[in-house]
C-alpha cells in the first residue's frame, strides 16, 4: 500500500504547536514508509478563515522542514463535490431535511438538561410525511440536512496508536448535521465530518493521523464512509500536548504558535526534535537529540504513547542550546545577523563577526540571547554597580592608565591574544599589582560589569574596532 497522509489545518489562526506536531507525525510516517505527505487547507468557514493564516501555516511548515509532496488542496474549491455527496445521501434516503427551528432545538436541549440527559438531537424530523414537510416549507422554514445514525450500531476500528476502538452510535448525539441551515430547496454549506470524508477519499488518503480530540469525529466519519461506499482509511489518534500542569494546552498558556517560538529564538531543529519527543520515544540506543532525517528512518506508531504529553520548557531549552552549540560559527553568524538587524546593528566585517559568534555561542540557549550578549560590542555599555565598585578599588585607575598608554604607543589590532596577555603581565610587573586587579578593572572599563565572556577575546573584539582605548580613557 502506498502511504498517503495529510495535514488538514483550518486557517483560522497561526500554525499551532499541536497542528505542527500532527504535521510532524504525518511527515515522519510518510518519509519512513516512502509515502507522500499532503496538505489540505480546510477553509470552508468563510468568516474565520483568512489567507494570512494559510500563509503563516505554510511558512511555518516550510521553516520546520516539513515539506509536502503535491500542491495543497483548498477545500473551498471542492464544494460541488461535497454537495453532490449530500444529494446522493438524500436520494438514498440516508439523509433528510430537518426543519426544526433554533428555538425548538433550544427547548429540546433545555428539557434534556432538566431530565439529566446529555444533549442530543431527538431525530424528530427523521420520518416526516410529505404533508408535514410541505407544511414546514409553506411556513417558510429553513432546514439543515441530517445524516441518519442508526442508534443500534457499534462502530469499531483498529487504531494504530490506541488499538481496538469501539463506539456506540447512540452516543453520537443523534442524527448528524451535514449541511448548514439554508432555504428549504437549497443545500447549505457542507460541514466538517462530511467534507473530510469526501476529500480524504478523493485524495486517496491511506492513513488519517490526527489528535485524539477527533476520536468521536472518526466514529461519525466511519458511518459516512460506509453510507457513501468509500474505502475507509486507517486511523491513528495521537496524544494531545498538555500544559506543564497537565491541562489541555490553550492560548492562555501563552506561547503556542510556531511563529512565537521562532520569534523567541528557538531553532527549527530543536523544535522538531522536541515535538517528536512529545509523544514518541526513540528506540533503544538512539540518542534523544536527532534531526528529521534520523527520526524519519525509525519513526513508527508502536513507540507513540497513548497518554498526553506534558510540555517541558527545560527540555526544549536544553535541546535548543545543544543545537546552537553544534553550529559552525558561520551558521551562528547568519542567525545573529538577522537579529542584529532589528537593533539596526551592522556587521563591520566577517572576521569580527565570526570571532564574536565563537565567543558568545557557547552561552546561548536561544538565538535571541545573542542580542544581549552582543550588545556591548556594538554599543557603549553603561557602568553597572559591580563595575563602578571595581573602578573605585585602589590601584584600578593606575592600572588602566598604564594599559592605555601602552596601547597608544603600540596599538593592538585585537588579533594576537599574546599581545594582550603580555600587556597585562608587563603591567603587573611594572606596577607591582596582582593580575586579578588588572583583569577585573579592564573588564569593568570595557564591559561595564564584571560578568561576561572571556576578557581577552572580548577586548580583542573591541580593539579590532578601536573601541577599547576610548572606553579605558573614559573611566581614568
Ligand atoms: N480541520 C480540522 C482541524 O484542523 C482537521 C481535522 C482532521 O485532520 O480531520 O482540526
Amino acid at each position: 500500500m502506498t502511504v498517503r497522509v495529510r495535514l488538514a489545518p483550518s486557517p483560522t489562526g497561526h500554525l499551532h504547536i499541536g497542528t505542527a506536531r500532527t504535521a510532524l507525525f504525518n511527515w515522519l510516517y510518510a518519509r519512513k514508509r516512502h509515502g507522500v505527505f499532503l496538505l489540505r487547507i480546510e477553509d470552508t468557514d468563510k468568516e474565520r478563515s483568512k489567507v494570512e493564516f494559510t500563509e503563516n501555516i505554510l511558512e511555518g511548515l516550510q521553516w520546520l522542514g516539513l515539506s509536502w509532496d503535491e500542491k495543497p488542496v483548498l477545500q473551498s474549491e471542492r464544494i460541488d463535490e461535497h454537495r453532490k455527496a449530500i444529494i446522493s445521501l438524500l436520494e438514498k434516503g440516508l439523509a433528510y431535511r430537518c426543519y426544526a427551528t433554533e428555538a425548538e432545538l433550544q427547548v429540546m436541549r433545555d428539557d434534556q438538561a432538566k431530565a439529566g440527559e446529555a444533549p442530543h438531537y431527538d431525530n424528530r424530523h427523521r420520518n416526516l410525511t410529505s404533508e408535514e414537510e410541505a407544511k414546514f416549507i409553506q411556513e417558510g422554514r429553513t432546514s439543515v440536512i441530517r445524516f441518519r445514525i442508526d442508534e443500534t450500531a457499534t462502530i469499531t476500528w483498529n487504531d494504530i496508536i490506541r488499538g481496538p476502538m469501539k463506539w456506540n452510535s447512540k452516543d453520537l448525539g443523534g442524527d448528524m448535521v451535514i449541511s448548514r441551515r439554508a432555504p428549504a430547496n437549497e443545500i447549505g454549506d457542507p460541514l466538517y465530518n462530511l467534507v473530510v470524508v469526501i476529500d480524504d477519499a478523493e485524495m486517496k488518503i491511506s492513513h488519517v493521523i490526527r489528535g485524539e480530540d477527533h476520536i468521536s469525529n472518526t466514529a461519525k466519519q466511519i458511518l459516512l464512509y460506509q453510507a457513501l461506499d468509500l474505502p475507509q482509511p486507517i486511523f491513528a489518534h495521537t496524544p494531545l500536548i498538555l500544559s506543564p500542569e497537565g491541562k489541555k494546552l490553550s492560548k492562555r498558556d501563552g506561547i503556542t504558535s510556531i511563529t512565537d517560538f521562532r520569534k523567541m529564538g528557538y531553532t527549527s531543529n530543536a523544535l522538531t526534535n522536541y515535538m517528536t519527543l512529545l509523544g514518541w520515544s526513540p528506540p533503544d540506543g538512539m540518542e534523544e537529540r536527532f534531526n528529521l532525517k534520523e527520526s524519519s528512518l525509525v519513526f513508527d506508531f508502536d513507540r507513540v504513547n497513548k497518554a498526553g504529553a506534558k510540555f517541558d520548557w527545560d527540555k526544549l531549552n536544553w535541546l535548543n542550546a545543544q543545537e546552537i552549540h553544534s553550529w559552525v560559527p558561520e551558521k551562528l553568524l547568519e542567525e545573529l545577523k538577522s537579529i542584529w538587524i532589528s537593533e539596526g546593528w551592522i556587521l563591520p566585517d566577517k572576521e569580527w563577526g565570526l570571532k564574536l559568534a565563537k565567543l558568545i555561542g557557547p552561552s546561548l540557549t536561544l538565538v535571541n540571547d545573542g542580542l544581549e550578549e552582543s550588545r556591548i560590542f556594538f554599543n557603549e555599555p553603561s557602568l553597572q554597580s559591580d563595575g563602578i565598585k571595581q573602578l573605585k578599588m585602589e590601584g584600578a585607575k593606575e592600572v588602566l592608565s598604564h594599559i592605555s598608554k601602552k596601547i597608544e604607543q603600540e596599538k593592538w589590532d585585537g588579533r594576537n591574544d599574546d599581545i594582550a596577555k603580555n600587556l597585562i603581565s608587563d603591567c603587573a610587573k611594572s606596577l607591582g599589582v596582582k593580575k586579578g586587579l588588572i583583569m577585573k578593572s579592564l573588564r569593568a572599563a570595557l564591559m561595564g560589569t564584571l560578568k561576561g565572556p572571556d576578557l581577552i577575546s572580548s577586548w580583542g573584539l573591541l580593539a579590532m574596532q578601536s573601541k577599547d582605548l576610548p572606553r579605558l580613557k573614559k573611566v581614568i
